[in-house]
C-alpha cells in the first residue's frame, strides 16, 4: 500500500496539523487535521494524544473511505467519524481540520454564526460562517462524532461547502475544510483571524452592519470562480 501520493499525503497531513500549533490554533494534543485519496481510497489522520513535537509522518493513521483503520499501531484522532462524515458528503474536498480556535469556539459557544462584517472575510467565505443547531440528547449519547458531521451536513442542505468552507459546531468549535489539507488548515487560521475581527467589530459596535452584497460578491468573486484574477496563476494566496 505505501504508494508515493500516500506518502506525500502523510507529509502534507503532517504539515498542516503543525500549522495549527505554529498559528497558535491549538494547545496541547487538541486539534487534528486529515488528507483523503479518494482514488486509492485512504483516509490519512492525526493519531489521538500523540504530542505535536514528537510526531512524524509514520504516527499518522492510515483508513479506508468508511473510517476502518488499515494501518497503524495508534488510534486515530477520535473525531475520524466526523472527519469521515463530511468527506462522505462534500465530494470535492481533499483536507478536514477541527480546532478548538478561541474567538472561532467563542461564537460557536455563543450559537452565533460570524457575519461577515468586511473585506478578508469576503476574500474567503461566501457569506456568514454558519453554526449548526444544537445537537438533540439522543444524538450526543449514540454515535457522537458521526452525528457531529450530520449535523455539520444538515447545517449545508441549503449552502455550497465550496463557498462556504467552514462551520461552527454549536457550544463546540469550528471545521473548516479545503482542496487539499494545507488549505484545511489556511481557512482554519483564516477562519480564527476573521471571528477576532468580527468579536472586535460587535464590541466597538453592536449595531455594524455586515458588508453589502456588492463588496462581498466583488471580493469573494475575484478570488474564486470562473473570473478570478487575485494572486498568481495557480495559487490565489
Ligand atoms: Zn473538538
Amino acid at each position: 500500500m505505501p504508494t508515493k501520493a500516500l506518502q506525500r499525503l502523510r507529509e502534507e497531513v503532517l504539515e498542516a496539523n503543525l500549522e495549527l500549533v505554529r498559528r497558535g490554533l491549538v494547545l496541547y494534543t487538541f486539534g487534528n487535521a486529515s488528507g483523503i485519496l479518494r482514488d486509492e481510497g485512504l483516509i490519512v489522520i492525526k493519531p489521538s494524544g500523540v504530542p505535536y513535537e514528537t510526531m512524524k509522518p509514520e504516527h499518522l493513521v492510515i483508513t479506508d473511505l468508511e473510517g476502518k483503520v488499515l494501518e497503524s499501531t495508534l488510534r486515530p484522532s477520535s473525531d475520524l467519524s466526523t472527519h469521515v462524515a463530511l468527506y462522505q458528503a462534500f465530494p470535492t474536498i481533499g483536507g478536514v481540520v477541527h480546532t478548538h480556535s478561541e474567538y472561532a469556539t467563542a461564537w460557536a459557544q455563543a450559537g452565533r454564526e460570524i457575519p461577515c462584517f468586511g473585506t478578508t472575510h469576503a476574500d474567503y467565505f461566501h457569506g456568514a460562517v454558519p453554526v449548526t443547531e444544537p445537537m438533540p440528547g439522543e444524538e450526543i449519547e449514540g454515535d457522537y462524532e458521526k452525528n457531529t458531521g450530520a449535523a455539520i451536513i444538515r447545517r449545508f442542505r441549503s449552502l455550497n461547502p465550496n463557498a462556504v468552507p467552514a462551520v461552527l459546531v454549536a457550544n463546540h468549535g469550528p471545521f473548516t475544510w479545503g482542496r487539499d489539507p494545507s488549505t484545511a488548515a489556511h481557512n482554519a487560521v483564516v477562519l480564527e483571524s476573521i471571528a477576532r475581527m468580527a468579536f472586535f467589530t460587535v464590541t466597538i459596535n453592536n449595531e455594524a452592519n455586515a458588508i453589502g452584497k456588492t463588496l462581498h460578491d466583488r471580493h469573494y468573486l475575484r478570488k474564486h470562480g470562473s473570473k478570478a484574477y487575485y494572486g498568481q496563476e495557480k495559487d490565489a494566496k
